[in-house]
C-alpha cells in the first residue's frame, strides 16, 4: 500500500475520532417507569416529583449535546425501557 494512502486513512481515522467525541442524548419521559437507575450510573440525570427522568440542570429539556462519558453510557445501556437514547451527531 502507498504510503500517503497510508497517510491519508489515518487522517480520516482521526478526524472521525475526534467528531465522536460527543452525542447527541435524548430523554423520552414516556418510556420512563421511574425506576431510579440511570441516577445510580451518572448524575446528569435527575426526576420530577413523579419519578420521571429528566436532566440535572434543565427540567424541561429532552435532548442534548453532551460528551460521551462511560458515566453516561453506561446509564443509557442500563435503561430498563430504553428511555435514554444516544444518537451519533
Ligand atoms: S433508568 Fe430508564 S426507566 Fe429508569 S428512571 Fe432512568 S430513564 Fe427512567
Amino acid at each position: 500500500m502507498p504510503w500517503f494512502l497510508c497517510h491519508t486513512l489515518l487522517l480520516v481515522f482521526f478526524k472521525l475520532s475526534y467528531y465522536n467525541i460527543n452525542m447527541k442524548l435524548t430523554l423520552i419521559p414516556e418510556r420512563c417507569i421511574a425506576c431510579g437507575l440511570c441516577q445510580t450510573y451518572s448524575e446528569l440525570f435527575d426526576y420530577h416529583d413523579n419519578g420521571i427522568v429528566r436532566f440535572c440542570d434543565d427540567p424541561v429539556e429532552l435532548q442534548r449535546e453532551i460528551a460521551e462519558t462511560r458515566d453516561v453510557l453506561e446509564a443509557i445501556k442500563n435503561c430498563p425501557t430504553r428511555a435514554l437514547l444516544k444518537d451519533p451527531s
